[in-house]
């Protein structure tokens, strides 16, 4: 029998002997007040059991993180249509780039990057009576937890500074790849950013993902085969330029985001959450990446 906790205790103490943390995100300005020391660790096991070291329970921004989340509300929504309008080939490039897979056709090359992302908003925009409370509220019952909120501070702080975000979105629709207005679909992506979790709380709601599509609710809100695809798709493209790095280093299907959090998953098995908001040079959390390194290497437990 593994022991969990005194592995998550372990990890903790190495990551805090490092001096070089990476460089906190401050292109959305509001993000730099955060303190480059946090460092917090989450495992939930799909057998009901959970393990915590550090800062697990201080909230974070997700930031692209909720791309998965939004992608999953997606699915369940209009399902296999959403292909015609995003692909699902990794991009090799920084989440901000274009990457439109045809350019005449308007088409990004896969969700996780913010073209995609842009368009998994508008056809949530589309298809939620009241998108903005509607996704709070579905994640919400993902995490079974009433108390998570956006940060409207973080959310205008976007708009004032997103100007690459902006123009990606202006692009888009002159293709005609975005049905709603720019500002509409903009203001809902950066509320969707703009959500604080805990580690603990993004194991909660990254548990379905885990757990072919059932909820910690017991509640199912997708297929076993959209579980196949949004794992698939995490794995070759949730950490952008780095996702073969993370796939060689880590292993396991997974989402970064600039707030400097990581949740990763083995089906069946586990969803492990790790935040410290100094990213290295791809925008990922530094730390957090070792950190899922060394658990996969002390645990064996990878998907491959
Ligand atoms: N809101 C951020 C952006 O669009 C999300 C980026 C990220 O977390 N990689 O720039």
């Amino acid at each position: 029998m593994l022991d969990y906790q005194a592995i998550l205790e372990t990890i903790h103490q190495n990551i805090s002997k490092i001096d070089n943390r990476g460089i906190v995100a401050s292109y959305i300005p509001e993000l730099a007040h955060v303190n480059k020391n946090t460092f917090g660790i989450h495992l939930r096991t799909l057998d009901g059991k959970t393990f915590g070291a550090g800062d697990f329970q201080k909230h974070f921004s997700i930031q692209s993180i909720s791309k998965v989340l939004a992608l999953s509300k997606a699915m369940e929504l209009v399902g296999e249509d959403i292909w015609k309008r995003v692909d699902v080939e990794p991009s090799g490039n920084p989440f901000n780039y274009l990457s439109l897979i045809e350019v005449e056709k308007g088409i990004p090359r896969n969700p996780l990057i913010n073209s995609g992302a842009l368009v998994i908003a508008d056809i949530l925009v589309s298809n939620l009576k009241n998108p903005k409370e509607d996704f709070l509220n579905y994640v919400r019952t993902l995490a079974d937890d009433k108390s998570i909120n956006y940060n409207n501070n973080v959310a205008l702080s976007e708009k004032k500074t997103g100007f690459k975000n902006y123009a990606t979105a202006n692009l888009l629709k002159s293709f005609n790849n975005l049905t709603n207005p720019v500002d509409v679909v903009l203001d809902f992506y950066f509320h969707q950013c703009a959500l604080e979790m805990t580690c603990s709380q993004l194991s909660k709601a990254f548990y379905l993902f885990a757990n072919k599509g059932c909820c910690l609710q017991n509640k199912l809100h997708i297929t076993n085969q959209q579980v196949k695809r949004i794992n698939a798709i995490m794995l070759t493209c949730g950490f952008y330029d780095e996702a073969g790095e993370f796939a060689f280093e880590v292993g396991l299907p997974g989402k970064s985001g600039v707030g400097g959090g990581i949740v990763a998953l083995l089906p069946k098995e586990f969803v492990i959450t790790v935040w410290s908001p100094g990213l290295n040079n791809k925008g990922n959390s530094k730390l957090g990446m070792l950190a899922l390194e060394q658990f996969t290497t002390k645990t064996k437990l990878s998907i491959f």
